[in-house]
């Protein structure tokens, strides 16, 4: 598909303008500069045009535009893919943020969300009638990209992955139709849309199960890094029993300036427990006593909290502008060489602001059917994501460097494949994000829904 540079002819921008109801933005338009940008402050694209939608209609516009004029496209839905999949180079991005709107039928348990939405969205929009569904470990992700991919999150060990909440999907396909998939209306579009990392159509609405969560006892713990290869022993003795009301995890960080935690501690590199207990409070203590009691923390901050109050804790650590890159690795068993193999590394980041996140899944993610979804990999119990984080572009390198390093020293206890969401390169998510049988399958649905590659997430160049 030529465009930009290589086009012969320039798009008739003032067409689809007029078609739409929301701004068109092309470079030299003050916001452009705004909307070209995405959360990572690595990414630095720019797109021929930007289709700020505000509705399906502008969503299909956009789109018959885009397939009428040969034009490369992207979909921007919270633009947190750290690969930076929502903007591209001399392509026209179609940007749902001002799809923002989220509509709950608290008699039915379902709210329904608009394709641009971010989690502190439908938690804003739930939390009034006591109901939640699962959204990221942070607030400010995209409801898209994350359901596409999968999406895991804190209370998915009881309520699924976002995906197992999905009741359908309205989408615009390529070629500009809106339909309806669920598990009775184009099925096999609804299988490829829960898991399958986008591309199928732009969703411009999502209907989700909600559940009664209401108050979650939640809290996060810091340890001095001497006590790591303990405390993730006592991860992995934890986890394969935990109830389905806990997700916990453990992340490698630099102690930030907290009150909690003593003065001398701050700035050095620990490891904090971080977990969120979403059924009875009162039962929370008892059931995380066996990683909570765990030697002697140096501070703690924990209570019973809203949900949505828990949702947003991390949100500070993960500003947008920074420059990241990430990567991640799934496992079948935590064993002693993966200890001596991680601790390390994520103790000597190449920037304070680097982490490595040590999750597990089992619960109500592995119990659903393995070939419902798009989802590969439901059935590995243990994944760890590392993050490279630093404020500025000349440590980016050695950052990425250093994520490259650690994924190298975990792989060869790790086993094949990676989650979509994950996915901190576009060519890790074209070669790594599902297993053989789900990749063919993918394929030959893209060849049906989107034959000429419109809005294929990744360029197979
Ligand atoms: C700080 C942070 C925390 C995260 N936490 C979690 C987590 O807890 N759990 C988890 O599973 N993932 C998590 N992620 C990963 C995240 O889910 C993915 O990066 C996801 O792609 C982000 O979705 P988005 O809509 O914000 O992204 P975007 O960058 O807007 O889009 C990502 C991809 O999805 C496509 N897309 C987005 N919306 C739509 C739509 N409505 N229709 C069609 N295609 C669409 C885009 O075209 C693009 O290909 C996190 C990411 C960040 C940066």
């Amino acid at each position: 598909m030529p465009a930009g540079p290589s086009r012969t002819r320039l798009p008739s921008w003032e067409e689809l303008a007029t078609a739409l109801r929301g701004a068109l933005l092309v470079p030299g338009d003050p916001d452009y500069e705004t909307h070209r940008h995405v959360w990572n402050g690595a990414i630095d694209r720019r797109p021929l045009a930007i289709a700020r939608c505000v509705d399906a209609e502008d969503v299909a516009a956009t789109v018959k535009f885009a397939a009428r004029e040969h034009l490369p496209m992207t979909a921007r839905g919270g633009g947190h893919n750290v690969a930076g999949l929502a903007v591209r180079d001399d392509a026209l991005m179609l940007d749902l943020g001002a799809m923002n709107r989220v509509e709950v039928d608290a008699q039915s348990r379902i709210a329904r969300v608009e394709g641009g939405a971010l989690w502190r969205d439908v938690d804003a929009a739930t939390r009034p009638h006591g109901l939640a569904t699962t959204g990221g470990f942070v607030s400010t992700t995209g409801v898209g990209g994350y359901t596409l991919g999968g999406g895991v999150g804190w209370l998915m060990r009881r309520c699924g992955l976002a995906i197992d909440n999905l009741l359908e999907a309205e989408a615009v396909l390529a070629d500009g139709r809106s339909v309806t998939a669920s598990e009775t209306r184009h099925p096999d579009l609804f299988w490829g849309l829960r898991g399958g990392g986008g591309g199928l159509g732009v969703v411009t609405r999502f209907s989700f199960r909600l559940h009664e969560v209401d108050e979650v006892f939640a809290g996060v713990m810091f340890h001095s890094l001497d006590a790591a290869p303990g405390l993730l022993r006592a991860f992995r003795a934890f986890t394969p029993g935990a109830p389905d009301a806990c997700t916990a995890m453990l992340v490698f960080t630099t102690a930030p300036p907290l009150p909690f935690l003593p003065p001398e501690v701050h700035g050095k590199r620990v490891v904090a427990l971080a977990w969120c207990w979403s059924g009875e409070p009162s039962e929370g203590t008892r059931a995380l006593a066996p990683l909570a009691e765990f030697g002697q923390p140096l501070g703690r901050h924990d209570g019973v909290m809203p949900y949505a109050a828990w949702q947003q804790m991390f949100d500070p650590g993960v500003p947008a502008g920074d420059h990241y890159y990430w990567t991640t690795s799934q496992f079948d068993a935590f064993d002693d060489a993966l200890i001596e193999a991680l601790v390390p590394r994520a103790a000597q980041p190449a920037d304070p602001l680097c982490e490595v996140h040590v999750h597990h899944l089992g619960g109500a993610v592995a119990r659903a059917e393995q070939d419902a979804t798009a989802f590969s990999f439901r059935d590995a119990p243990l994944f760890i994501n590392v993050i490279g984080h630093t404020g500025g572009a000349e440590r980016f390198t050695a950052v990425r460097d250093w994520v490259h390093d650690t994924r190298a020293a975990l792989a060869p206890h790790a086993r094949a494949g990676m989650q979509p969401n994950f996915a901190g390169a576009a060519a890790d998510l074209r070669l790594h994000a599902h297993d053989t049988g789900t990749h063919a399958k993918l394929a030959a649905l893209r060849a049906h829904y989107d034959p000429d590659g419109l809005l294929a997430p990744v360029r197979d160049d």
